[in-house]
């Protein structure tokens, strides 16, 4: 149930949820003023221009796994979590007029890479940043579930309500999976409308469940971190990290 069913998708229709994520990002940053892009994002110790600046770097990180991809060459993401952190820190301090214009640039390199991908450089073997061996393609999901979440983040209108089913079905996946790595939030139950409960241990028979209840939407909100808000439950605590 919790498998994610965005990467079973055939690849045209993955790519445009891409696309329209990454509109729907563009759309919420040409919504904000210059101005507006100094105040704090959503996101703890980042302002907007941080989170820009993140959001283009890492279109620009997904062109060296598409690259790696097509040459064989290993070019990761990032050379290491400290230089993504300085890359960001950089970026942050750009001119807005230039800041956008990074932002621009990375999506329109990113999205010439895809349109020129081969079916054996969507399928060659790459790594992300975490340190997951996948096939190229997985970065249409890395980048989806990025520019959709990201755009909530930026803190200029954009709900998790807007996003497609499809992409929080799979963000949400994502989460449970990594908790279940982890064998973190084995105490929750998701009770999403519409669904059969989900417990993110199937296998947990002491102590009392801790349940979620909510849309799809609300649901995934909260399992992403991003706050206890629309949920119908009482509020169940801060969730565990996944990323
Ligand atoms: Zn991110």
């Amino acid at each position: 149930m919790f498998a994610n069913a965005f990467r079973d998708l055939p690849l045209d229709e993955r790519l445009t949820w891409c696309r329209r994520g990454t509109a729907h990002f563009a759309r919420a940053l040409s919504d904000l003023t210059d101005d507006d892009l100094l105040l704090p994002s959503g996101l703890a110790g980042w302002s907007r221009r941080h989170l820009v600046a993140h959001v283009a770097y890492n279109a620009a990180a997904l062109c060296r796994v598409m690259d790696w991809a097509r040459t064989g060459v290993e070019t990761p993401m990032y050379s290491s979590p400290s230089a993504r952190n300085e890359e960001i820190e950089a970026g942050s301090s750009l001119n807005p007029a230039a800041l956008r214009n990074l932002y621009d640039h990375t999506v329109a390199r990113l999205d010439e890479r895809w349109r020129n991908a081969t079916g054996a450089v969507w399928a060659a073997p790459v790594r992300t940043a975490q340190g997951r061996d996948v096939a190229a393609a997985e970065t249409v999901w890395m980048r989806t579930r990025e520019v959709w979440v990201h755009a909530v983040d930026l803190g200029a209108g954009a709900r998790f309500g807007d996003i497609p089913p499809v992409v929080l079905d799979g963000l949400l996946g994502d989460v449970v999976s990594k908790w279940r790595g982890a064998g973190d939030g084995g105490e929750y139950v998701l009770h999403i409308a519409g669904r059969d409960p989900l417990p993110v241990d199937p296998s947990r028979s002491h102590g009392a469940p801790v349940v979620v209840e909510g849309d799809l939407a609300a649901v995934t909100r909260w399992a992403a971190g991003r706050g206890a808000v629309g949920l119908v439950s009482p509020a169940p605590g801060t969730p565990p990290r996944w990323l």
